[in-house]
């Protein structure tokens, strides 16, 4: 099948189309310059530039893949979870493409979008594999089946911030350009991330194995920073030894869930996953510890449409019964599966 997807659940209007697990076309615009002098995302504002741009965009992809309207076979779009007002645009235009098109739609959840596009990359999923889904909102350690089809298990979720925020809240106070993950990748480059020792947060010995928190992590930077803020600061040296933490931290766990549920692949999704410490750190542990790691290319883990359109390019080769269009978003919806209100 030949499949649109929409992404709008937060300041990227992404839109992708896939058919068979290839990408033929894509598009996508962000909001981001806007939010920038607010130090994050405004969801009014979100809103409004997703309006403006799903119809340019999903034109755009049209003509990228060379297809017209009338090609297309199915429609998927981010149901939740996000930011209420920006996932109602991209859903509302999902619906009418459905409607006017006359097919199916399918609204899907955005996490489960971040673990399927690896298949644009490296084929299809195994039957069974550990994902680490680690993004703006969340960081989740899961036990994937077949995606289209079986319920996700969680392992385990954080207990607080998630690894993008702390970048981003870290990136903050270090005075760098907002978004703060591609800005301390990019400086810690030309830092020593041995320099400070930071916290690897929830590694202890009695601490939940799966759980993670970067709460804590984060207010020992600042403590670390307030307490020598009669130097210039080592930014460099900061940002990579907070980048190890964190990258140590996640990788840790990670591989710690694969072992426990002797699973042989590890999948490494969301916007986090294009953090180039995490990448490499994750790749040395899986060749040490014979794990297959999957990490998508570093512009397919930040939110896309084409994530989206693999989920619905997945559930439409399943046969799944698609949505009705009464559907309803739902801005916090837990990860069960694909589709976001599960199997009908
Ligand atoms: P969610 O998917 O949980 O709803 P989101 O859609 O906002 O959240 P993504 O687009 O998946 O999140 O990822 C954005 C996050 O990834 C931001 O917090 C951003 O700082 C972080 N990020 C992006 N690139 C990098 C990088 N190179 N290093 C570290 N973090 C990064
Ligand atoms: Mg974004
Ligand atoms: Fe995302």
């Amino acid at each position: 099948p030949v499949v649109l997807g929409i992404e709008t659940s937060c300041d990227e209007t992404g839109v992708g189309i896939v058919s068979d697990g290839v990408l033929l076309g894509d598009a996508l615009a962000t909001s981001m310059d806007e939010h920038a002098r607010f130090g994050g995302v405004v969801p009014e504002i979100a809103a409004r530039a997703h309006l403006h741009a799903i119809t340019p965009m999903v034109r755009h992809a049209l003509d990228r893949a060379g297809l017209r309207f009338g090609d297309i076979d199915a429609v998927a779009a981010t149901a939740g979870p996000g930011l209420a007002t920006a996932v109602q645009v991209g859903l509302a235009a999902g619906k009418a493409y459905s409607l006017s098109l006359g097919v199916p739609l399918y609204g899907v959840h955005h996490l489960a979008g971040h673990a399927a596009v690896d298949i644009l990359d490296h084929g299809p999923l195994p039957a069974r594999c550990v994902a680490l889904i680690v993004s703006g909102g969340h960081t989740s350690l899961l036990l994937l089946g077949d995606l289209a089809r079986d319920p996700v298990t969680h392992l385990g979720d954080t207990a607080d911030d998630a690894a993008g925020e702390a970048f981003d809240k870290i990136a903050r106070l270090l005075g760098l350009p907002y978004p703060g993950g591609p800005a301390i990748d990019r400086i810690a480059r030309d830092g020593d991330p041995t320099a400070i020792t930071f916290p690897r947060p929830m590694t202890g010995p009695t601490d939940p194995p799966y759980r993670f928190s970067f709460s804590g992590l984060k207010t020992a930077v600042a403590r670390w920073v307030e307490r020598h803020r009669d130097r210039p600061l080592p930014v460099a040296d900061i940002a990579a030894s907070f980048q190890e933490a964190v990258a140590d931290t996640l990788t840790r766990k990670a591989l710690a869930a694969c072992h426990d549920h002797q699973a042989d692949t590890l999948l490494l999704v969301g916007g986090v996953a294009a953090n180039s410490r995490v990448r490499a750190l994750a790749e040395e542990r899986c060749r040490a510890s014979n794990i297959r790691l999957r990490v998508p290319s570093p512009r397919l883990c930040t939110d896309n449409g084409a994530m989206i359109a693999t989920l619905g390019d997945l559930l439409a080769a399943a046969d799944i019964s698609p949505d009705p269009l009464h559907l309803s978003a739902d801005p916090s919806a837990v990860l069960h599966g694909a589709l976001l209100h599960g199997p009908h």
